[in-house]
C-alpha cells in the first residue's frame, strides 16, 4: 500500500511558533495559563497541561500566573485587563493576525468604515474588531451580508486570516459600487489555502483519504469536507487509534493530510500504523 502525505500537513507557522513559545515559557516560568486552549488539539493541550500550562476561560479568573496569548490573539480589553493585573505575558499572537489588527486600527483612525470579512463569533475576528475605534465597524461573512450594509463614503476592508480569497475578492467587488473610496488590506494568510489545495490534489489520486486533526478543529473539519467531496472514502481521525482496518481492505493508495493544529508526532504515529498495516 502506497502512502501519500500532503507536503504542508500539520502546523502552520503561527501555531508552531505559539507552541514553541508555550513550551519555552513552561521551562522558565512557574505558574502558566493560556486564555482558552492554545490550539484545537486535545492531545497537545494534554501535553501542555503535563508541563504545567493550565487552560482558563476568562481574564478575570487569572491570578499570579504568566499568561500565554494564543495565535489568534485577544481583544484589546482583554489585553488591557491583563496589563492592569500586571501579569507577565507571553504574546504568541501570530504576526499575520497582528497585522490584521493593526490595519483595522489604522483604517478606523483614518475615518474609514471598517468591514471585516470573517466569522463574527471567532476570537480572532472579535480581536480585530476590538482594535477599531471607528463608529462603524462591520463583520460580514459573504456578499449577501454586504448588500444589507449601510457604509459611509470611505470604506476600509480587511479579512480574518483564514478566509478564502475568492470570497474576499467578491466582497471587495461588491463594496466598490457602494462607496467613494475603498481601501483594501489583504490580510489573508495563505497557510489555509495551501493546505486545502494540497488536500484536493492528494484526495484526487488515492483510494482512501485520512484527514488527521482535532474533531473540534474548524480547519481540519473543513479539510475533511473538501476531501470527501473529491474522495467519498474520506475519514477524519484524531489519532492513529481511530483507524479502522476495514477502511484499508483492497486499498492500493492511501492519502494523508492534517489540519494546521495537528502536531507532527500524531501525524507520524498515523504513518507508522499505516506502514504496519501495509505489511
Ligand atoms: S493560519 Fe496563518 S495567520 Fe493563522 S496562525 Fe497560522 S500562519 Fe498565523
Amino acid at each position: 500500500m502506497k502512502i501519500i502525505l500532503a507536503r504542508s500537513a500539520g502546523f502552520c507557522f503561527g501555531v508552531k511558533r505559539a507552541v514553541n513559545m508555550a513550551f519555552q515559557a513552561a521551562e522558565s516560568a512557574g505558574h502558566i495559563c493560556s486564555l482558552g486552549p492554545l490550539i484545537h488539539s486535545p492531545q497537545l493541550v494534554a501535553r501542555l497541561e503535563g508541563e504545567g500550562i493550565r487552560v482558563v476561560n476568562s481574564v478575570e479568573s487569572m491570578t499570579d500566573e504568566t499568561v500565554i496569548i494564543r495565535s489568534h490573539g485577544v481583544t484589546r480589553d482583554e489585553e488591557e485587563c491583563l496589563r492592569r493585573k500586571q501579569l507577565p505575558i507571553v504574546d504568541a499572537t501570530c504576526p499575520f493576525v497582528k497585522k490584521a489588527q493593526e490595519y483595522a486600527e489604522l483604517l478606523g483612525r483614518e475615518g474609514y468604515s471598517v468591514v471585516i470579512v470573517g466569522e463574527a463569533e471567532h476570537p480572532e475576528v472579535q480581536g480585530i474588531v476590538s482594535y477599531v475605534q471607528a463608529p462603524s465597524v462591520f463583520v460580514v461573512a459573504d456578499v449577501a451580508d454586504v448588500r444589507a450594509l449601510r457604509v459611509g463614503k470611505k470604506v476600509g476592508l480587511v479579512a480574518q486570516t483564514t478566509q478564502a480569497y475568492e470570497n474576499f475578492h467578491a466582497i471587495a467587488q461588491e463594496l466598490i459600487g457602494r462607496c467613494k473610496e475603498l481601501r483594501i488590506f489583504n490580510t489573508i494568510c495563505d497557510a489555509t489555502a495551501v493546505r486545502q489545495n494540497e488536500a484536493r490534489e492528494v484526495a484526487a489520486v488515492v483510494d482512501v483519504m485520512l484527514v488527521i486533526g482535532g474533531h473540534n478543529s474548524a480547519n481540519t473539519n473543513r479539510l475533511a469536507r473538501i476531501c470527501s467531496d473529491i474522495q467519498p472514502k474520506t475519514y477524519h481521525i484524531e489519532t492513529a487509534s481511530e483507524i479502522d482496518n476495514g477502511w484499508l481492505d483492497g486499498v492500493k493508495t492511501v492519502g494523508l493530510t492534517a489540519g494546521a493544529s495537528t502536531p507532527e508526532w500524531i501525524i507520524s504515529e498515523v504513518v507508522e500504523k499505516l506502514k504496519e498495516l501495509a505489511k
